[in-house]
């Protein structure tokens, strides 16, 4: 087994059922994605849509692409086509976009509002008030665009305490919005590398993990 390929078998081993693993390649060659492939792995992150565009072409169609980044509107066109999951929705302008986009491709995209859950005010995402204001006209408004959930990003912290007490404030959320607003929602995208563990047990669905398979990322 190489490398790639034991550190997806030791995370898969923590996963409880039913928990998606997108596996984050942002910044990797073409050659770690197709080991990861290879060791069975099909969903993919990245958060560039100039590099989902140029690696989708490079792996096989059955990959399911998502866009984890920071959303820029005018490239969701080139995404479109492709996409599985769009989980960095934080402002309505992109739903719009979005719509527009998914329309034109004969296509329902589908994707996650983004929620601030951080400390740090340079992470992005809407306000819940704000959400539970758009989550009534999501249908109405945006028919090309499903939303199955939420995202959230926790402080960058050693405080384990103040990360497990946002992950369990943005799953409150989630099982409110379901219960009290009826969205049939599925999937809770929550958690990376240093802090995944937390997550599943705040009830994450799915978790974004990057350096814990393909070794840590070089500045640049
Ligand atoms: C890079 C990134 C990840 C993965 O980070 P790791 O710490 O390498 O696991 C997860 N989510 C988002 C939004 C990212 O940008």
């Amino acid at each position: 087994m190489n490398l790639i390929e034991q550190n997806l078998t030791a995370i898969r081993e923590k996963l409880p059922e039913g928990v998606t693993l997108v596996a984050v390649s942002k910044t990797k060659p073409i050659e770690d994605l197709q080991e990861a492939y290879n060791a069975g792995q099909r969903d993919f992150g990245e958060n560039k849509i100039q590099e989902l565009i140029y690696k989708q072409p490079l792996l096989p169609s059955d990959v399911r692409w998502h866009m984890i980044g920071h959303v820029q509107t005018n490239k969701i066109k080139y995404i479109a086509p492709f996409i599985h999951l769009i989980h960095g929705i934080d402002r309505e302008k992109v739903l719009v976009e979005l719509n527009k986009r998914a329309e034109l491709e004969s296509r329902v995209i589908m994707g996650l509002l983004q929620i601030h859950i951080a400390q740090e005010s340079e992470k992005f995402g809407f306000d819940p008030k704000d959400v539970e204001n758009l989550i009534p006209h999501l249908n109405e408004r945006y028919p090309h665009v499903q939303i199955k959930g939420l995202m959230g990003m926790a402080t960058f912290t050693r405080d384990t305490h103040q990360i497990a007490i946002e992950f369990k404030g943005l799953a409150d959320f989630f099982h409110r919005c379901i219960e009290t607003h009826g969205m049939a929602w599925d999937t809770l995208s929550m958690g990376m590398s240093g802090d995944y563990e937390l997550a599943l047990k705040a009830g994450s669905t799915m978790i974004r993990v990057g350096s814990s398979i393909f070794g840590a990322r070089s500045p640049h």
